[in-house]
């Protein structure tokens, strides 16, 4: 009597043991189980989108028959539709000089016309990320929405400067990061990211110590890059420690004043550089400091820059988009802004995970495979 019992029990553990593995091994709630093969890859995550439109489906079927409310676990991820996802579109990097209430040249932005560019954005669904962000892959953008870089160069005082008003070191109005706030103060979902190219010689105006101006610039969300210590004339370099002096120096000077902060992008004093000193720019010691420009930005290549997952993408050459000021230049963000109403399909559109990347089956070759792909 006993022994037939003890042989049941013992194949019943036996059969949940095995279901209970088989589970743990496959991981269904993101599909990224240890693949080996780029085609195996694509396979198993054709089959988890499957998966999650099958639960968008039972969670519909649930509602209609409204009689499983109480027993069943309904799926609370809101209903995405994937097919306007295109995580392998463009993304465009805008770039800024200066700031002024009128513009008088091609690299001045007046403030009236930021407000409108912040406004523009994100009225067109644009949603600002960090350069760190892009270089990362790291793209934790809102479904539906597309990631924008805002850059600035130079540190300029129309970008940021601080006054002191009753002992407290605020925001000068009339800057960009000035207005930048009072519009999100405006539309909260927008939020306030950009990075700015600064040099150690002098930024951001006049007031207050360098360290609480970038104290408060990344308390804000921003996030500083590199400019060289002196706005260096890379083109001219007569040696790689001058480089290295230039380039890690700034690094090491950010260091100093907010310990532990790494930069990792990079911009091109001048927009030009030789390729004879271009591993310095990139990475190296100064006086026992390490850095790492992960990413350079260009000053001339008015083009969107690919996405990261994107196979061709060469971060040693990320493009930006000008904002001109007074004077109209080609392929600036007017035109860019424009052209992508007319060919929304060639945007970023975000899928609001940031640990997949939805993309076409026509780009399937066109990505890395980071694990994280799913074709839609
Ligand atoms: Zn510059």
């Amino acid at each position: 009597m006993k022994k037939p019992i003890t042989l049941a029990i013992v194949t019943v553990c036996l059969i949940s043991l095995s279901v209970i593995f088989y589970y743990k091994k496959t991981d269904f709630s993101n599909g990224n189980t240890e693949v080996i093969s780029r085609e195996k890859n694509i396979e198993i995550e054709e089959s988890t989108e499957k998966n999650n439109w099958f639960s968008f489906l039972k969670k519909d079927k649930n509602e209609e028959s409204k009689e499983t409310s109480d027993t069943i676990e309904v799926d609370v991820t809101p209903q995405k539709d994937l097919s306007v996802c295109n995580e392998n579109g463009n993304i465009m990097v805008l770039m800024y000089h200066k700031f002024a209430e009128k513009s008088t040249d091609a690299w001045t932005r007046s403030f009236s016309d930021f407000k409108k560019d912040l406004k523009t954005l994100y009225e067109k669904n644009y949603y600002p990320i960090n350069m760190n962000d892009y270089i990362e892959g790291n793209i934790d953008v809102p479904y539906g929405k597309t990631p924008v870089i805002l850059t600035f160069d130079d540190g300029t005082a129309g970008q940021l400067s601080f006054e002191w008003v009753d002992e407290k070191f605020s925001v000068k109005e009339n800057t960009a990061v000035k207005i930048y706030q009072d519009f999100v103060d405006e539309h909260p979902d927008f939020p306030m990211k950009g990075t700015f190219y600064i040099m150690s010689t002098n930024f951001f105006g006049a007031k207050g110590t360098f360290r609480q101006r970038l104290e408060k610039l990344v308390s804000f969300g921003f996030e500083i890059g590199n400019q060289t210590q002196n706005h260096y004339p890379l083109q001219k370099a007569g040696s790689a420690e001058k480089v290295i002096e230039e380039v890690g120096g700034l690094a090491k000077f950010v260091d100093e004043q907010i310990p532990g902060y790494k930069i990792s992008s990079f911009s091109i004093p001048g927009g030009t550089m030789t390729q004879k000193y271009a591993n310095q720019v990139y990475a190296g010691e100064y006086k026992g400091f390490k850095y790492e420009n992960k990413g350079i930005v260009l000053l001339y290549s008015s083009k969107p820059a690919l996405s990261p997952i994107n196979k061709d993408l060469d971060l040693k050459k990320i493009p930006r988009i000008r904002v001109a000021g007074n004077e109209k230049i080609n392929n600036d963000f007017e035109y860019w802004i424009n052209y992508f109403d007319e060919h929304p399909e060639e945007r970023y559109i975000s899928d609001g995970d940031v640990n997949t990347f939805v993309i076409n089956s026509a780009d399937k070759d066109k990505v890395i495979d980071n694990g994280k792909i799913i074709i839609k």
